[in-house]
């Protein structure tokens, strides 16, 4: 650009480049919506569907395209979208593959908010939604029906914290082409290889483990098939799935720590939970690694770890009112929604709103253990606990 530019033009015309040369640790954070393209060929040659080319910021930046790769690696995938939650990527799968007539199963602990999805597919766009226990294993192969498309697990529920047979459910679905989403966000990707044991999609709720933040919403979703990808693609697309570019740095800057963190949270969690059960308050300790949790033998055989997620059922002879005291009694543990971050969070459930099954059980308290000294943390239960 050689002739002299008005002040207006040369506030909108930059010759910045980024430098030649210079590297470093961190991926580049690039913003974008418009992308720029050198000709017209480049422009009409360009594919976003192949990410062959950079096309406009909907489609990819190097910024995301950057966490894209490292988040299929973690999971072993070939492909990887982001969502701007993990439950716009849930959202996707069920937009990309149901269509009017269709079946999905979900498990009866599923992420609630997934639940509410599968009702309003079910009372407004002509799906139907069913429920399957998710303990039910090999036995989901009776459920499933000729217009049945796809099957939700997860690993394990995020409540009530029973364990699936993956493979078992896998192993039926495919024998009928039925296709299988795992929802892999208590895990983080890391304590259980999904596709390995037979998953088709892997959907994460990044906001958790990998932003580790508490300061992120993002989701992912993770495949190895380059047609169900494609499928994908075109939700992803046609629904506008963006994810700004600081939010995915902030997520690519917690993939270093993202194992260490992961190990550090579960060994103060398996800590809390051997504590919780000698407490007389405590009839049930939910957490996979211990025996009272259903599915536990499924979990020693398809995990490699754990996380900082579990529950409590406190005794059925404890009222409500006491054990809402019990958590507001607590000073490290926060009231909060959420989970992954160094704080450690608490949430009370009304389980036996949520599921039949848990009728006659006692009042359900989940903990989110972060990374805070377990002493304290137990302290701060004891405190809590004579308190209530
Ligand atoms: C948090 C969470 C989600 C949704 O993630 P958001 O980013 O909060 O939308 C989905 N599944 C599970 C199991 C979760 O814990």
């Amino acid at each position: 650009m050689t002739a002299k530019k008005s002040p207006q033009t040369a506030l909108v015309h930059t010759d910045y480049q980024a430098p030649p040369g210079f590297a470093a640790f961190p991926s580049a954070i690039h913003h974008a919506s418009t992308v720029l393209f050198k000709n017209v060929a480049a422009m009409r040659s360009g594919d976003w569907k192949e990410k062959n080319a950079y096309t406009y910021g909907l489609h990819g930046t190097p910024t995301t395209f950057t966490l894209e790769a490292r988040l299929a690696e973690i999971e072993d995938g070939r492909h990887c979208l982001l969502a701007p939650s993990g439950l716009a990527a849930i959202a996707m799968v069920d937009f990309a593959l149901l269509k009017s007539g269709d079946d999905v199963l979900l498990p009866d602990n599923v992420y609630n908010p997934n639940r509410e999805l599968g009702k309003w597919l079910s009372a407004d766009f002509g799906v139907t939604a069913r429920y399957y226990d998710p303990l039910i294993g090999a036995g989901i192969a009776d459920m499933i029906q000729p217009n049945t498309k796809l099957i939700w697990t997860e690993a394990p529920g995020s409540v009530s914290m029973e364990v699936s047979d993956l493979p078992a459910i896998c192993q039926a679905a495919h024998a009928r082409g039925v296709l299988v989403a795992l929802d892999n966000t208590w895990s983080a990707g890391l304590a259980l290889r999904g596709f390995e044991l037979g998953a088709d999609i892997i959907m994460q709720a990044l906001t958790k483990y990998q932003s580790g933040g508490s300061d992120v919403l993002m989701g992912a979703l993770i495949t190895r098939d380059r047609a169900l990808h494609e499928r994908l693609s075109m939700a992803h697309m046609r629904l506008g799935m963006g994810v700004g570019a600081d939010d995915a740095y902030l997520v690519l800057r917690g993939l270093p720590t993202l194992k260490l963190r992961f190990d550090a949270h579960d060994a103060s969690a398996r800590k809390l939970a051997a504590w919780l059960r000698t407490r007389p308050e405590i009839s049930k300790v939910l957490h996979p690694a211990f025996e009272d949790c259903p599915g536990h033998a499924i979990w020693q055989r398809d995990f490699s770890g754990a996380g900082g997620l579990f529950s409590v059922l406190f005794d059925p002879s404890i009222p409500e009112a006491r054990t809402d005291r019990f958590v507001d009694a607590l000073k490290l543990f926060k009231i909060g929604y959420s989970w992954g971050g160094a704080n450690s969070l608490v949430m009370p459930y009304r389980i036996a709103h949520m599921r039949q099954a848990w009728r006659d059980q006692g009042i359900l308290v989940r903990f989110n253990v972060g990374l805070e000294d377990t002493v304290d943390l137990i302290a701060d239960i004891e405190q809590a606990l004579a308190a209530m």
